[in-house]
């Protein structure tokens, strides 16, 4: 298992429902952890390991909650931007507007639907997992002129660590 990057057509494509022995799914969660942890992230879903399944992890690297066939049933009124970053789009931070909290249904890996508000950081990592098992990538949901500007930030970066672009 490894972590796909952008732009890579995986990350486009809407995934398939999982409606098979949750055993495997846990299994994949398991290795997605590891990377997740490797490269310090707080989210990641099946499309960017190359599982064209709904399913994602959240957590940190002690615990983590495994989401499979993700649903948002309402959206709070009030936005908030704020910055993300995404394991696929090494080093790229971009302000994203979205819905402060959310209220979700999805599937435990006991096969058990679980509906919740979400709040705070959690609402907003599930909010960009949840997209990328509709095949929606973070870059997409800003204008050409911010993600143009996050791009050249990142360029710089990687030029100040001498690496080269
Ligand atoms: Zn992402």
């Amino acid at each position: 298992m490894k972590l796909v990057s952008a732009p890579a057509e995986i990350l486009k494509i809407p995934t398939i429902d999982v409606d098979e022995d949750m055993d495997n799914i846990v299994q994949y969660a398991k290795q997605m952890h590891e990377i997740m942890i490797q490269s310090n992230g707080i989210g990641l879903s099946a499309p960017q390991v190359g599982i064209n399944k709904s399913f994602f992890i959240m957590g940190n690297n002690e615990r983590y909650t495994v989401i499979t066939n993700p649903k948002i049933t309402k959206f709070s009124e009030n936005k908030v931007k704020l910055e993300e970053g995404c394991l696929s789009f090494k080093d790229l931070f971009i302000k994203v507007l979205r819905p402060e909290n959310v209220d979700v249904e999805y599937v435990n890996t006991n096969g058990k639907i679980i509906n919740e508000t979400l709040t705070g950081m959690v609402s907003r990592v599930y909010q960009h997992e949840a997209d990328h098992t509709r095949g929606v990538t973070f870059d997409t949901l800003v204008s050409k002129l911010v993600l143009n500007m996050a791009e050249k930030k990142r360029i710089n970066k990687w030029k100040k660590d001498g690496r080269r672009v």
